[in-house]
């Protein structure tokens, strides 16, 4: 983590290698940090700089709104984003525990959900065009696309956690496994095919020790 050659590695590993992926939006920021090596494995944080950000904002594109993936094409990330993005995830993280625990959730965290949804605020703009047809152009209330982008996962947030999808919420039952995940289909018990995997190689063992041949 801290010798020279292993920063290229960090960096990818922000872009491409998270542990889960292809959840909702606001469940891809939640599951930013990770355990990695089970039950005595290491807690990854990989949203640490603006490269980070950067990679994981590239490699999402497609879940924000049309009108915003234009602006995110070269996004100037900085370290002010980064703790905006931190700071929106631990909210998240929050709300999503209180909601698979049944508990209520804390006041700071649904302020800081729904303060940050507004700045997904929008509207549309017609402008006509020299000698053509007018076009429709996106305004938001908040001119720095990045800040519109962490709206706009904010307000997925508010839609998972508030919304019919709500009861799928999982938290993975996996010893040592901190990820959210959405039960999309009935048999899905972990977040991944590797917690699954464990947690019966686990068992396995247990089994084995208690019951020697
Ligand atoms: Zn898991």
């Amino acid at each position: 983590m801290d010798g020279g050659g292993t920063v290229d590695t960090q960096a990818q590993a922000a872009a491409d290698g998270m542990p889960l992926t292809g959840e909702p939006l606001a469940l891809e920021l939640v599951n930013t940090t990770f355990v990695r090596g089970g039950v005595r494995g290491v807690l990854v944080d990989a949203l640490r700089t603006p490269e980070d950000l950067d990679g994981w904002l590239a490699a999402r594109t497609a879940l924000f709104s049309e009108p915003l993936r234009a602006e995110l094409s070269a996004p100037a990330v900085t370290g002010a984003h980064v703790a905006r993005f931190r700071e929106l995830r631990q909210a998240l993280r929050d709300l999503a525990a209180a909601r698979v625990e049944g508990a209520r959730p804390a006041d700071a965290a649904v302020a800081l959900l729904n303060a940050s949804a507004r700045l997904a605020v929008s509207w549309p703009e017609f402008e006509p065009t020299p000698g053509g047809p007018a076009r429709v152009v996106t305004r938001w209330s908040e001119p720095d696309s990045l800040l519109a982008a962490l709206g706009e996962v904010a307000a997925a947030g508010v839609g998972l956690l508030a919304g019919r999808a709500a009861e799928q919420v999982r938290a993975c039952p996996a010893p040592g496994c901190i990820l959210y995940f959405v039960k999309s289909h009935g048999r899905r018990e972990w977040c991944t095919v590797g917690c699954g995997n464990r947690v019966r190689v686990a068992r396995h063992s247990r089994r084995a020790k208690a019951d020697p041949v």
